[in-house]
């Protein structure tokens, strides 16, 4: 098969492999589709992955080819009770549209005990710590699929994975309706954060960016202009106390993970208001003494978040996201910008890379 495999830091070739063969309780999956995250971007290009050789690309969907040794049995021993009864799971693995999530837990830990498999600390992970999305086959345990209905496109399925993300980031949050929520940083993650606050019905939301797509993509998605501050050209400090009569944000989600944009979350979010922090950090993150006084004397929640709930009960977070693709109530295909063959996917990983033109989601369609 053809496949990406990255040798070490900034040593990606595409080239031919063994089609890998379905080990017990694994499928082999035909890839369909596969999306760029932002963080295979460092992965491959800046600090490598945590071994080599290996194949990246977390976010992918396709076709079950081949079951190995009690895959079916796994497979349909996870599935939540709801789904356990529909005619379609007496089928065969082989031949089923499938979605990943590529966190491979422990299973063993306290937190996995509970189901909270993305607090696990020695999980495993397609794309990062074993190989991934970017060839033409990918190797996937069978607790880790999720199938996906004809209405759902293997595009949609792709990004089911930064869709989880954004919603697990929202349903952290306590959110109330008569929030005024921030979101700071419009890269995939926070555009469909966006989408995703707008869809539960929140409409007080005030968006910073600093590229002319993700103002588009913003607006062309239903956000009023005036509530959007290109960061490039005005104070979105000053914008934001502005927009919320000089209050601040009662909750500012921060999608950037730099220095200056936690320092604004700070500074910008109202008294007993809380700050989700969701972006990578891109380096050290500090602030400055009279920043880091508004935490105590605001007495601000800053809360973590990370990955997404996948329990295969009705209502974690990757089924949350299927529930309302297939309702059509989300449409994530409007924030994909290129789409490239398996053989040209690099010239998006260089796009994202070198940043050398704008970009929304950059998907490889196979
Ligand atoms: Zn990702
Ligand atoms: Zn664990």
């Amino acid at each position: 098969m053809n496949a990406y495999i990255l040798h070490e830091i900034n040593q990606l070739t595409y080239k031919q492999t063994d089609r890998p063969i379905p080990g017990p309780g694994e499928v082999l999956l035909q890839v369909k589709a596969a999306g760029i995250c932002g963080s295979d971007i460092p992965r491959i290009y800046r600090t490598g992955a945590h071994i080599h050789p290996l194949i990246p690309g977390h976010e992918f969907s396709g076709i079950v080819i081949k079951a190995g040794e009690q895959a079916d049995v796994i497979y349909r021993e996870h599935l939540s009770v709801s789904r356990r009864d529909c005619p379609s799971q007496s089928e065969p693995l082989t031949g089923k549209r499938m979605g990943v999530f590529p966190l491979i837990p422990c299973g063993c830990c306290s937190q996995c005990r509970e189901g909270r498999y993305e607090l696990c600390r020695t999980y495993s992970y397609l794309g990062s710590r074993r190989n991934g999305g970017f060839a033409e086959f990918a190797l996937v345990p069978a607790a880790n699929l999720i199938e996906i209905p004809k209405s759902v496109s293997f595009e949609e399925a792709a990004m089911l994975e930064p869709m989880a993300v954004a919603v697990h980031a929202m349903r952290r949050a306590n959110l109330t309706p008569s929030d005024t929520i921030a979101i700071c940083g419009l890269g995939t993650i926070g555009l469909l954060l966006l989408l995703f606050l707008q869809e539960a019905g929140f409409s007080n939301i005030l968006a910073i960016g600093n590229k002319h797509i993700q103002q588009q993509l913003a607006i062309q998605n239903g956000l009023p202009e005036a509530c959007y501050c290109d960061s490039r050209q005005q104070n979105a400090g000053e914008w934001l106390m502005e927009q919320t009569g000089g209050q601040g944000a009662s909750t500012f989600f921060e999608c950037v993970g730099k220095e200056e944009t936690a320092s604004l979350a700070v500074d910008s979010t109202a008294p007993e208001g809380q700050i989700v922090l969701v972006g990578n950090p891109h380096s050290d993150i500090g602030l400055e003494q009279d920043i880091y006084w508004k935490i105590l004397r605001n007495q601000l929640t800053i809360r973590g978040t990370w990955n997404s709930s996948f329990t295969h009960s009705a209502d974690d977070d990757w089924h949350y996201v299927l529930n309302r693709l297939e309702q059509k109530r989300i449409r994530p295909g409007c924030l994909i910008t290129h789409r490239f063959s398996l053989a040209e996917l690099e010239r998006g990983m260089h796009i994202m890379r070198d940043k050398s033109e704008e970009y929304g989601k950059i998907m490889g369609s196979l």
